[in-house]
């Protein structure tokens, strides 16, 4: 928190981190490392009161090499141009890391979302779904939910895209509603995939998730449903926390009932009788297993010094600064990177577009089946990959794993034109 390392150098650091352990053509890695391209808007739309405002938007189609460009769109009032471009480029090596047909994008609109009405939001969203028409598709870039993003602005972009376009076009965007073409299991997969993830890490060390005490920052959809299964398998979480401050109770917590107090008073704070912690002290609690489920830049390399867990499992983007990754390699703490662990939502994403495509709908049970052998296959490449470089850490492995992959297909396609 206190780290503002810019999130789009942190990506470059990690691409040439891996890149020297492959052998591979300067000129192709200087590709990989900036977007293809960028879409800088001003979306001017109409306030309640009548009066008019105008407001930051972009989206960055970082590298097609592997299929459509495919991410998140976030409203956020830290979206700049650098954490678009960076978001954008996690998505290229996340989509690869697991294995799914992709290239990768980010969206993102600076604005604070509780500071409009839902009709001025809905306004907000046509309009950059207007200006995002000539460039998304269901064969070109699909987006789809990120921070303060869901259904509900999905269902707009879709509509105002099959509007436009006289079509019928589910596919165009992910994350939607199930009535309008959504899949079973993606509001969850985010924080499935984490769960697998640290499920699958903790068995690889010998130590199994059962009984494991966990601490999550961050209680969005993707650090409570992480919460909520690691309970399932065993696990106790002692503490959560989300923007204004955490709770922790030694004995556990439970995730279902925290959540609703969430929804109840708008925070974790002030649950039951747990003991109010700060962000701060969630991260560094002695736990077994801690989850940054929250924004960028939450762990830097000083207070990567201060971190007692075991085992970082990343439900965020970027929760890590590359200082902060050093540190916890030589702590020996293991780190599981966020293109693995919340790889969840963009696979599940894909699901969803190929019911969309095939104009079929799966059950829940078949969805969270093709999840975990997507994520336990992708976790025994990481692995392999890991052992058989001889990595520095887990993050390396997945970008080693990824930019070969992303290499092979541009390589295959040759430069042309
Ligand atoms: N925003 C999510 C992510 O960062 C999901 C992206 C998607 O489903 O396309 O992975």
């Amino acid at each position: 928190m206190s780290n503002d390392a810019n999130p789009f150098e942190s990506l470059q650091e990690q691409i040439g981190d891996a890149a020297a352990h492959l052998d591979l053509d300067d000129g192709v890695v200087e590709r990989l490392r900036n977007p293809e391209r960028i879409l800088e808007t001003n979306l001017t739309v109409e306030l309640d009161d009548g009066s008019l405002e105008t407001v930051r938007a972009y989206r960055s189609q970082f590298n097609g090499d592997r299929g459509p460009y495919k991410g998140g769109i976030r409203y956020h009032p830290n979206v700049t141009r650098d954490e678009v471009k960076a978001l954008s480029g996690w998505m290229v090596y996340k989509c690869a890391v697991v294995d799914i047909p992709y290239g990768g994008g980010k969206g993102g609109i600076s604005i604070d979302p509780a500071q409009y009405s839902e009709d001025e939001l809905e306004r907000i969203t046509r309009a950059f779904a207007t200006e995002l028409r000539p460039i998304i598709g269901e064969d070109r870039d699909v987006p789809a939910p990120d921070v303060n993003t869901g259904q509900r602005e999905m269902n707009w972009i879709k509509d105002t895209y099959e509007t436009l376009e006289n079509t019928t076009a589910p596919g165009v965007i992910t994350g939607k509603a199930i009535d309008s073409g959504g899949s079973e299991g993606r509001v969850e997969a985010t924080g499935r995939s984490t769960m697998l993830a640290a499920r699958d890490l903790f068995d690889w060390i010998g130590k199994g998730i059962e009984g494991a005490t966990v601490a999550v920052q961050g209680y969005g959809n993707a650090g409570w449903i992480t919460a909520d299964l690691l309970e399932d398998l065993g696990a106790s979480v002692v503490a959560v926390s989300d923007s204004s401050g955490g709770v922790h109770d030694p004995r556990g917590l439970d995730a279902v009932a925290v959540k609703e107090h969430k929804d109840e008073t708008g925070s974790v704070v002030g649950y039951g009788d747990a003991d109010e912690i700060t962000n701060e002290e969630l991260l560094t609690l002695d736990v077994d297993l801690l989850v940054p489920a929250a924004l960028e830049n939450a762990i830097d390399a000083e207070l990567a010094e201060q971190v007692q867990a075991d085992v970082i499992v990343e439900a965020a983007n970027g929760p890590l600064t590359p200082g902060a990754d050093d540190v916890l390699a030589d702590r020996d703490v293991w780190v599981v990177p966020d293109i693995l662990a919340n790889a969840g939502g963009v696979t599940v994403s894909y699901f969803e577009w190929v019911q969309n495509r095939q104009r079929f709908h799966w059950s829940e049970e078949k969805v969270n089946e093709e999840l975990e052998r997507v994520m336990t296959d992708a976790f025994d490449g990481l692995i392999n990959a890991y052992e058989e470089h001889d990595l520095p850490n887990l993050r390396t492995a997945a970008y080693v794993v990824a930019l070969q992959r992303v290499v092979d297909a541009y390589e295959q396609a040759g430069n042309w034109p």
